[in-house]
């Protein structure tokens, strides 16, 4: 027997300490456990130099339950099965928390895209689609992939293009894909969306009085002390959404290095300062750190790691003072972070369901073009016109006239991105109550992530039971 380190023994190994806190059948559990399909694909591109290469690819399709299934594609050096299968099984697990009716899949390219042309890039992403099509592992109501490290909207577009060239007439088509850009089919408020979800997750935890109490903290969100790492697209836009939210945002830390402020940090001209300078490092008015990682450590309220996996182990987690810990990555802290947190009594919350964002707007992405109309336009103007009417009631009954602040807030009608927000703002508290009220239900369950694996094989394991059949 191999001893390499296994991503998806890893994940086995969370499911497996959730499950002794339910009470579902052995063999229900394992099929929930394993990878339903696993589809692994070798294919020649010719490079610009005229030199053959064979290309390593997968998807994988973890879980039936419900179709079709989801999942974004990476590319990069270091795919292999066990990692594909381990990201696809998580995909379950988070889908089924946020209510959002998909089975878990997910694909990987074996290539730095970094050492690839576009028109190589653009190659090997069309035969990849087209050797989904093959099998039937890409389509609106079978597997609907999505971007992930690596890819974004272009790779999306060129597989939405290969899909429609080779499905003429489909009507659904532009649900074989998400995270497209707007002009194909994709929904305003994508970009934004992990962020946006980790920032509603952990005000509601924040909101939570009991939990707060136990940490020290008063409740809410507004004079936190926060500290994010990554100011990529996931940090950034948490920590944008933390300070708006009237949070201090008191270190920010790269890869090169990071700063802090008592004062707390303008995000934006911070992120205008590492553009400009191609450094975070010697921002006017901060401190700079003597090393990035040296910002995990500090003291504050809540930390956000939102940067790369493994970040905080067991050797630097003891030095950890914050109270709350926000995993907006994927797998920022080693299992044996997780028990050190647990011992001081320090809350993590899950990566599983608090970088689901993404996933929960690419949803709403796909049943955008499942309907075939924008979010709002039927009852935009109806809504502001009904409200107008309100409005101009209350002011000639009362005698009285509504603030313009306070009018324009009445009388506007929803736009596309403002339900895309209230739609990721209620799957984002539900999930977050759903979670805690497991954990108060059993306190045995050590961590808030154990909570929710027992949330995800529950629902998981139900929708199986009530199927009655194995599919
Ligand atoms: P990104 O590439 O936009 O941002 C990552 C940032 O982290 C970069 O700015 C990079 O310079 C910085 N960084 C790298 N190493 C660092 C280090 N050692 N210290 C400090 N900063 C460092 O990527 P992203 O899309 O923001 O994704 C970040 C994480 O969130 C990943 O784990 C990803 O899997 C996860 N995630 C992303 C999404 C999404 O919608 N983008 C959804 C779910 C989960």
């Amino acid at each position: 027997m191999s001893h390499k380190y296994s991503f998806f023994g890893a994940v086995e190994k969370s499911f497996d300490k959730a499950a002794k806190f339910t009470k579902w059948d052995k063999g229900l559990l394992e099929q929930i456990r394993q990878c339903n399909a696993v589809y692994q694909i070798r294919f020649p591109i010719k490079r610009d130099d005229g030199s053959i290469e064979v290309i390593e690819a997968y998807r994988v399709q973890h879980s039936h339950h419900k179709t079709p299934c989801k999942g974004g594609i990476r590319f990069a050096a270091e795919v292999n099965q066990d990692e594909v299968m381990a990201l696809a099984a998580l995909m379950t697990y988070k889908c089924t928390i946020v209510d959002v009716p998909f089975g878990g899949a997910k694909g990987g390219i074996k290539i730095d895209p970094k050492k690839y042309s576009p028109i190589e890039l653009e190659k090997i992403t069309r035969r990849y689609t087209s050797e989904l099509i093959r099998k039937k592992f890409i389509g609106p109501g079978t597997d609907v992939p999505a971007p992930d490290y690596g890819t974004g909207e272009r790779e999306m577009s060129w597989i939405l293009d290969t899909y429609t060239a080779m499905h003429p007439g489909e009507i659904d088509a532009a649900g074989c894909v998400t995270g497209k850009p707007i002009s194909q089919g994709g929904v305003r408020g994508r970009r934004e969306a992990t962020g946006l979800g980790v920032f509603f997750g952990i005000r509601e935890v924040c909101n939570m009085a009991d939990i707060m109490a136990k940490l020290n903290l008063t409740t809410g969100v507004e004079g936190k002390k926060v500290i994010v790492q990554g100011l990529g697209n996931v940090g950034y836009h948490s920590a944008k959404f933390f300070q708006d939210a009237g949070a201090k945002i008191i270190a920010l830390a790269e890869y090169e290095g990071a700063i802090w402020s008592n004062e707390g940090l303008d995000v934006d001209s911070v992120f205008q300062h590492r553009k400009k300078t191609g450094s975070i490092l010697n921002y006017p008015g901060a401190e700079n750190f003597a090393k990035s990682g040296d910002a995990l450590e500090m003291e504050c309220d809540i930390l956000i790691p939102a940067a790369l996996e493994n970040v905080i182990d067991g050797k630097n987690a003891p030095n950890v003072k914050a109270k709350l810990i926000g995993e907006a990555a994927n797998g920022p802290l080693t299992p044996e972070a997780d028990e050190v947190f647990a011992k001081k009594g320090i809350i993590v919350v899950p990566d599983m369901y608090l970088n689901a964002g993404g996933v929960t707007v690419s949803y709403f992405e796909w049943l955008k073009n499942l309907s075939h109309v924008r979010y709002g336009r039927l009852e935009k103007r109806f809504t502001e016109n009904m409200n107008t009417h309100i409005l101009g009631q209350i002011e000639e009954v009362s005698g009285k006239k509504v603030k313009p602040a306070a009018r324009e807030m009445i009388m506007h009608g929803p736009d596309e991105v403002d339900l895309v927000y209230s739609g990721l703002e209620e799957t984002m508290i539900n999930a977050t109550r759903e979670i805690m009220e497991t954990w108060k239900e059993n306190p045995d369950i050590p961590d808030m992530r154990t909570a929710a694996y027992v949330v995800a094989i529950n629902k998981v394991a139900t929708a199986y039971a009530e199927l009655g059949i194995f599919p």
